[in-house]
């Protein structure tokens, strides 16, 4: 094959809005995917929300993609015509600890320029009625949408500005010699100047010694969702004050562009790294994740115990998940929640055992590897892409 300027691996939404941002600015880029189409996996098994930028630190990078990135995806939605609906994040407080809590995301929110209210017990049935908490933070910007009509519809643009995208191409490794990269896949192999490795779940293992230090361990989250005769008690997005130590878990019920309301997801060690139910290891690495230092520094940390207990109990008993809920929205009953679907989370551990809370991206002369693409990768995409991109033209 011809040389071509730039190779992106992973067609979720980080590889997909790389490839865009690549191909219009005029490289030749091909994007390569394992399966048959984009966002099969994190980018298409998820919550759907885009977030409003409350809970990243600031400072970090998350911070300063996930604001910036939920104004563009709102407005790419809207142009593109990707299923969309506005209504806002409420997070609820239900004690005093759990008021300091929204006040601390309330500081960040406002440091990272998120337009946020705080509200009183009563402002909070205004929005949401049947809700119950001493007080709440609201996030006006907060909105649910289609992730994988997204991709589907970046990867359109992507192609309409001269990207290839190949489908059912595994690639093996990622070599570098001299001015070139070569990227082989189970098809054979391509030629560019520059790769990026924006594989999620397998961006560690492409990476190869450059994530010598760090290790993606999956972590499964299940959703259950409510009966449809319940769905009108939800307006838009409830979620619960999180534990600031792991913000991306919690319970929340969040209403779909398409009506159904998830609820969760709970989250638990994945046996393998695209295993999606409780019997499945599809994926494999449960070896590697169980004999990486990281991991069992992590589970030997006393916080991470009691999350996990409380974590495995909402992932493998439906009624943990919505005890939780109906705390939120008390009209609920036991009997409202039937279980939904899945989606793994691609979690940077290091060597410590520490969560790795932020993006990371490393380089090398011919590549850019994107190792941490953490929630809310979605609503980050589009600058985060926008960025990887020029790092990459920055090679050519
Ligand atoms: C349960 C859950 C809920 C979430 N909720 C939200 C949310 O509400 N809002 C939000 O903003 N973010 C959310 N996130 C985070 C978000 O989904 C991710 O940050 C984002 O999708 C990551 O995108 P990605 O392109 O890096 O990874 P992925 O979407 O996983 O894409 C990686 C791609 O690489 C491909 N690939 C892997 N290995 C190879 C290989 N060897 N060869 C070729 N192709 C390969 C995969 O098949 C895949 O298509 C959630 C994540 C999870 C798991």
């Amino acid at each position: 094959m011809k040389e071509i300027d730039a190779l992106v691996v992973g067609a979720g939404a980080v590889g997909i809005s790389t490839a865009y941002h690549l191909a219009q600015e005029g490289a030749s880029v091909a994007v390569i995917e394992k399966e048959s189409g984009p966002a099969m996996h994190q980018s298409g098994r998820n919550s759907g929300v885009i977030h409003a930028g409350y809970n990243p630190k600031p400072g970090s990078l998350k911070a300063e993609y996930c604001v910036e990135g939920n104004r563009q995806l709102r407005e790419y939605c809207q142009d593109r015509g990707v299923p969309i609906r506005e209504g806002g994040i409420l997070i609820v407080a239900r004690s005093d600890p759990e008021m300091m809590v929204i006040e601390e995301l309330a500081s960040r929110g406002r440091a990272n320029g998120t337009d946020i209210r705080v509200l009183g017990e009563d402002e909070i049935k205004d929005v949401e009625p049947h809700t119950h908490g001493i007080g709440a933070l609201q996030a006006i910007e907060g909105a649910s949408f289609d992730s994988r009509a997204y991709v589907h519809a970046l990867a359109g643009d992507a192609s309409n500005a001269g990207a290839s995208l190949f489908y059912d191409s595994k690639v093996r490794s990622i070599k570098e010699s001299g001015k070139a990269v070569t990227v082989n896949t189970a098809k054979g192999r391509f030629m560019a100047k520059v790769a990026v490795n924006a594989a999620g779940l397998y961006a560690d293992e492409l990476a190869d010694e450059l994530a010598d230090d760090m290790r993606v361990i999956p972590f499964r989250g299940y959703y259950a969702e409510l009966s449809p005769a319940k769905t009108p008690l939800v307006n838009s997005h409830i979620y619960a004050a999180p534990d600031l130590n792991f913000p991306f878990l919690g319970v929340h019920l969040s209403k779909r562009t398409d009506g159904r309301v998830i609820v969760g997801p709970g989250a638990m060690l994945a046996f393998g790294r695209e295993a999606y139910d409780f019997s499945s290891f599809k994926g494999g690495g449960l070896g590697k994740t169980l004999g990486w230092p990281g991991f069992y520094r992590m589970m030997m940390r006393s916080e991470f115990q009691s999350l996990a207990r409380t974590e495995v109990k909402k992932s493998l008993m439906l009624r943990a998940i919505a005890k939780e809920a109906i705390q939120l929205v008390p009209e609920l009953e036991a009997r409202d929640f039937v279980r939904s679907y899945a989606g793994n989370r691609a979690q940077l551990v290091d060597r410590q055992g520490n969560l790795v809370d932020d993006i990371v991206v490393r380089e090398t002369a011919r590549s850019v590897h994107v190792l941490n693409a953490v929630s809310p990768g979605l609503t980050c995409s589009l600058p985060f892409g926008k960025q990887l991109a020029e790092q990459a033209l920055s090679k050519l």
